[in-house]
């Protein structure tokens, strides 16, 4: 017998932001599995009839893992991860870890979508992801800071609006200074930029700022940082993209 994973994108936060989709791919499920942050993010939809499995951050491998074979011994299992499950989420590592199995125990999967940091940011904004934008973590966890900057330094360079994931932890203190510094050398000073953070939760905040003046302390674990590129403007407190490359807004 197999049963069914679904990995679950619950959104920013609040509920309002999450898709009926994902409420019931997470209140049908038997099992949910995720950081103990996305469960207690996702209680109002769980009970006493489902097994809940919080996990640490760190361990997502293991997540994953337990996540397949719990579907493949016959389950309907909900993987929960904030925002979109395919951004910077648990999606593609689930995804490989089933392809890994033997086709005759390989559960059904599907991904199911939710709003990603940069699109609620872009809201609280303006519209600053009117025309072409990147993501790009600062992360560098799992990648060598070189190939970061390499990534950094190819989309500053193509003139992309950038949504900055992952700009500063307790461990990671220095990367998004020097992501500012970098940017400068491409962009003007007054390139407008906003930072984000806990969009749709509690304690959600919104800064303008600009390029020369972003202050990465400023920046925490839970911030998305917006930079603009030269279609970019400040309409009062709206950040906005010119929809078209060469006219005005
Ligand atoms: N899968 C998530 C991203 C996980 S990476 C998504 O699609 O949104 C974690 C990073 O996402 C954080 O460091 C922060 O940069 C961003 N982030 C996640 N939730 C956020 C929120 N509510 N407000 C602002 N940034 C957020």
């Amino acid at each position: 017998m197999t049963g069914a994973l679904s990995i679950v994108g619950l959104g920013p936060g609040g509920h309002a932001h999450r898709t009926q989709a994902a409420q019931d791919a997470v209140r049908d499920a038997q099992i949910v599995l995720g950081y103990h942050g996305y469960l207690a993010a996702c209680a109002d939809l769980t009970g006493p009839h489902q097994s809940l499995m919080p996990s640490e951050i760190g361990a997502e491998q293991q997540r994953a893992e337990d996540a397949v074979r719990a579907a493949a011994d016959g389950a309907r299992v909900a993987l929960v991860s904030s925002g979109d499950a395919g951004i910077y989420g648990m999606a593609s590592l689930a995804l490989s870890t089933a392809a890994a199995l033997p086709p005759a125990r390989r559960p059904s999967v599907r991904v199911v979508p939710g709003i990603t940091a940069a699109v609620a940011a872009g809201a609280l904004l303006g519209a600053p992801l009117a025309r072409d934008f990147a993501c790009l973590t600062l992360s560098d966890l799992l990648a060598p800071w070189d190939a970061v900057e390499a990534r950094l330094r190819a989309v500053a360079a193509a003139d992309l609006v950038l949504a900055l994931y992952n700009p500063r932890s307790r461990g990671r203190p220095w990367q998004l200074r020097r992501t500012r510094d970098v940017l400068a050398e491409y962009r003007p000073d007054d390139t407008p930029v906003g930072l984000v953070t806990d969009a749709g939760r509690d304690g959600e905040q919104v800064e303008l700022t600009t390029l020369a003046a972003l202050d990465p302390d400023r920046a925490g674990m839970h911030t998305v940082v917006i930079v603009g590129a030269a279609g970019t403007s400040r309409l009062g407190d709206w950040l906005v993209t010119a929809r078209s490359l060469s006219a005005p807004l």
